[in-house]
């Protein structure tokens, strides 16, 4: 029997905001649907783990929904779905609305590289019979989580006559996988003395691929000489050919349920993939026309800065939008001052095996839903967009209004770290922009983890936008 409330539990329900767990709040439908959609994400996650592939993938699924190659000289009319790739490594995807552009679109921007181990441009090598890639970290790594882990080989080669080879070793469980080496504990003593940011240095960065040596005594480097050979059978390259390629070791394996209830899932490259396929999927999931135009961009080169012709910083988005203005007979600048963005990325989540890094008031924690973040920033705010208290009342008013389960956080205690996303380069544009997106644990380790449930309200979030 529920004992009568007294008037201050009363009074404390109508005045505190509470948070609670998703699973407390959601139906068991609800948790079904949210448990299918993420094997779908765990499905395009699993192949999609450079921006070359997320970009591929995508595409492909959009083009099963009616999303054609984006034309300037064309004339597009409400409903219509189209694509843009820039360089394969960056694309945009668009439905026409059936209001006016100049009346402002809905943007969703998320990121589809993620931190790895590039290999340099003149990667092989053979040290005392063993055959190494030398490699230069891309992106924010601690480095010694990359040794003694399984590592495959993604990305392309581009041949002097202008061939692109793409390369994908290591994810077929019948393929070999790639090593950077560690240190046994018995002979580490020196090497434990070291800092944590320098037990693997980035020079130490080696993945090791062959031990095997060519049969013939006379050449020098023989182990060297007997995986170019394997290279030149299976692709036609030389040595000169990995100058112009991008090739990139990133952790090997699957996209994998994680705890005994499942509730989790484990994967390499959840940030920013895990915002960039819930924004991707409910545009292309939509039923009917939208209000407004709607348009996702996955972009390039976030976790080295935004900077270069795929990354955000670059004007592809403004010029996308000025192409689509013009062909309504409208300025760019016009329909970007109306428009709105979702900036969805990553956020820390709360680890209670770590409590003192955030502020847990102001933390995101999983399970808890979509993290919607007003300012990020480090040191003062500094660098960041910093979301209008009228976009943020909006953005709240909608999510309510959809039956969106989502929370605030902040990324880290004031003073201790902080970061930015690409939020403050929409911003620039004059676009009302904030940050949304799904806690992570482990940001960046090869395996990084999130809660499904948070995966499924982020979604259900840009379902809403979609439609708004
Ligand atoms: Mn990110
Ligand atoms: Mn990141």
């Amino acid at each position: 029997m529920d004992k009568k409330k007294s008037e201050a539990e009363l009074l404390k329900e109508k005045l505190t905001l509470k948070r609670k767990h998703a699973g407390l709040i959601m139906s068991d439908k609800d948790i079904a649907k949210c448990d299918k959609y993420c094997k779908r994400y765990m499905d395009f996650l699993s192949v999609s783990k450079i921006e070359r592939e997320a970009v591929f993938n995508t595409v492909k699924e959009a083009e099963t929904k009616g999303f054609v190659p984006f034309d300037r000289k064309a004339k597009y009319k409400a409903g219509d779905k189209v694509y843009y790739v820039n360089r394969g490594k960056a694309v945009i995807f668009a439905v026409i609305g059936k209001k006016k552009v100049a009346e402002g679109i809905n943007i969703m921007a998320a990121h589809i590289d993620s931190p790895r181990l590039d290999l340099k441009q003149n990667p092989l090598y053979e040290n005392e019979e063993h055959a190494y890639f030398k490699t230069h970290y891309y992106g924010g790594i601690k480095k010694y989580q990359w040794g003694t882990i399984p590592l495959a080989l993604h990305g392309a080669i581009v041949k002097a006559d202008g061939t692109v080879i793409n390369v994908n070793i290591g994810e077929d469980e019948n393929d070999p996988v790639f090593c950077v080496t560690d240190l046994l504990p018995h002979l580490a003593q020196e090497q434990m003395k070291r800092t944590p940011a320098e037990l693997l240095k980035g020079e130490e960065l080696n993945v090791l691929i062959g031990s095997r040596p060519f049969k013939d005594d006379d050449v020098s480097e023989k182990v060297k000489l007997a995986i170019l050979s394997i290279l030149n059978d299976k692709y036609g390259i030389t040595e000169a050919d990995f100058v112009s390629a991008e090739l990139d070791a990133v952790p090997a394996g699957k996209a994998r349920d994680v705890g005994l209830d499942r509730s989790m899932i484990g994967a390499y490259g959840h940030d920013d993939k895990v915002c960039s396929y819930t924004a991707f999927s409910a545009l292309i999931d939509m039923k009917g026309i939208p209000e407004r135009t709607a348009l996702v961009i996955l972009t390039d080169k976030e976790e080295t800065g935004s900077d270069g012709n795929t990354g955000l910083k670059s004007a592809y988005l403004r010029y996308f939008i000025s192409d689509l203005a013009e062909m309504f007979g409208e300025k760019g600048r016009h329909v970007l001052s109306k428009s709105r963005c979702l900036s969805a990325d990553v956020n820390a989540g709360f680890d209670p095996g770590f409590p003192d890094v955030l502020e847990k008031r102001n933390a995101a924690i999983m399970s808890h839903g979509v993290c919607v973040t007003k300012f990020t920033g480090a040191r003062g705010k500094s660098g960041t967009s910093d979301a209008s208290a009228e976009f943020v009342a909006e953005v709240r008013r909608l999510l309510d209004d959809n039956d969106v389960i989502w929370q605030t956080g902040e990324l880290g205690r004031v003073d201790l770290g902080g970061g930015g996303t690409v939020a403050a380069y929409i911003a620039n544009l004059d676009v009302d922009t904030i940050d949304v997106g799904v806690p992570v644990l482990c940001m960046h380790a090869p395996f990084e983890l999130v809660s499904k449930f948070d995966v499924y309200q982020t979604y259900k979030a840009f379902e809403a936008f979609c439609k708004s």
